[in-house]
C-alpha cells in the first residue's frame, strides 16, 4: 500500500459518524516498517483509535523489535496485538512469538499487549521453538481428538479458507442441506471487524474473498447498502447464504457439492466461490490471489 493511499483508507474511516477504532494488519504490516510508523503517526494525527496486528514473524533480533516498538509507543500508539497460535507457529518459530511479547510487555506494559490467544502460549511451546511446527504434528503426537480440541475449538476457526480442506478430517461434516436456512445478514451487514486492503477491497467481517465494495467510494458503498442495492453473489449471500448461491451455482455454473460435505457454511461458501471464480465473471470475488491460496 502506498503512503498516499494508506491517507486515504485512514479519512475514508472517518465516514462513520464514529470513527472506528483502526488495525493496522498484514499479511504483516511490519514488512514495511516506515509505512506502518507513517499509519500510526497519521491515525493519531486524526484522533483515531488504533493497534497494530503482528504476526512476530520478523522478531529474530530483541534490539530490533524493541527499537520498532518504542517508535511506535513515541508516535503514539498504544497497543500491540501478537498472533499466537498452531496457525502461526506453522510458519512462525514461537521463539519469536515469545520474543515479541516479551518486548511488547516492556514497551507497552500489560494494558498495551494483547496476546491472541494467550492459552496457545504454552501450546507452541511444546514442539521445537526454533522451528515452526507443521499443523499435522498436533495430530501425529496427540490424537485425532486432541488435535480436534486445539485446532478447531480452541481457536473457534471460521471455515471461510483453508482450515475445511486441510482439517476438515477432524470435524463432523455435513451435506449441504445442513446449511439451508443459514443467511449471511449479520456477518456481512453488521460486521464489527472489516478490513481494507491495499487494491481498494472493502471486506466485511471475516469474509475473505469476498469484496462487498470499494473503501475508496466508501460513501457510495454505503449509500448502495442502506438502499439493498448489493453486488450480486453478495445479495444472494446476505438473503439466503452459501445454500442460496449453490442454486445460482448448479444451475448455471455446474457445480458439484463435495460428496463428503462441509464442515461448516463457510467451507460451503469458499468451495462455491472457488468454483465460481474459475467460470464465473464475478467483480466481487476479490483479491483474485486470496483464491489462488487456498
Ligand atoms: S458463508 Fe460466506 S458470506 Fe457467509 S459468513 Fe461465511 S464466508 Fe461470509
Amino acid at each position: 500500500m502506498s503512503v498516499e493511499s494508506l491517507s486515504e483508507a485512514l479519512d475514508a474511516v472517518m465516514v462513520w459518524p464514529r470513527p472506528p477504532q483502526v488495525h493496522f494488519t498484514g499479511g504483516e504490516p511490519f514488512l514495511h516498517f516506515p509505512l506502518l510508523l507513517e499509519g500510526v503517526r497519521q491515525a493519531v494525527e486524526r484522533g483515531i483509535s488504533c493497534y497494530v496486528e503482528t504476526s512476530a514473524s520478523w522478531c529474530t533480533d530483541d534490539g530490533e523489535v524493541g527499537h520498532r516498538f518504542t517508535a511506535l509507543r513515541e508516535a503514539g500508539l498504544q497497543a500491540v496485538l501478537i498472533s499466537c497460535s498452531p496457525f502461526h507457529a506453522e510458519k512462525v518459530p514461537p521463539v519469536r512469538t515469545l520474543r515479541a511479547v516479551d518486548a511488547a510487555l516492556e514497551v507497552f506494559g500489560s494494558r498495551g499487549t494483547i496476546v491472541y490467544l494467550p492459552e496457545y502460549l504454552k501450546i507452541i511451546q511444546i514442539f521445537d521453538i526454533d522451528r515452526p511446527t507443521p499443523l499435522s504434528s498436533y495430530e501425529e503426537i496427540f490424537g485425532a481428538e486432541e488435535a480436534r480440541r486445539i485446532l478447531w475449538q480452541g481457536y473457534g476457526i471460521i471455515s471461510g479458507g483453508r482450515s475445511g480442506y486441510q482439517l476438515g478430517h477432524l470435524v463432523p461434516r455435513r451435506p449441504v442441506e445442513a446449511f439451508a436456512d443459514m443467511d449471511c445478514t449479520g456477518e456481512i451487514l453488521y460486521a464489527h471487524h472489516s478490513h481494507f486492503d491495499l487494491y481498494g477491497n472493502y471486506i466485511s467481517g471475516f469474509c475473505g474473498g469476498l469484496m462487498i465494495g470499494s473503501w475508496r467510494e466508501l460513501t457510495k458503498v454505503l449509500d448502495d447498502f442502506r438502499a439493498g442495492r448489493y453486488p450480486q453473489l453478495v445479495e444472494v449471500l446476505i438473503e439466503r447464504g452459501p445454500y442460496g448461491l449453490l442454486g445460482l451455482a448448479q444451475g448455471e455454473f455446474d457445480y458439484q457439492p463435495l460428496s463428503e460435505g462441509y464442515v461448516g457454511k463457510c467451507h460451503l461458501c469458499v468451495d462455491l466461490r472457488r468454483h465460481l471464480v474459475e467460470v464465473g465473471d464475478f467483480a466481487e470475488l476479490e483479491p483474485r490471489s486470496f483464491y489462488q491460496h487456498i
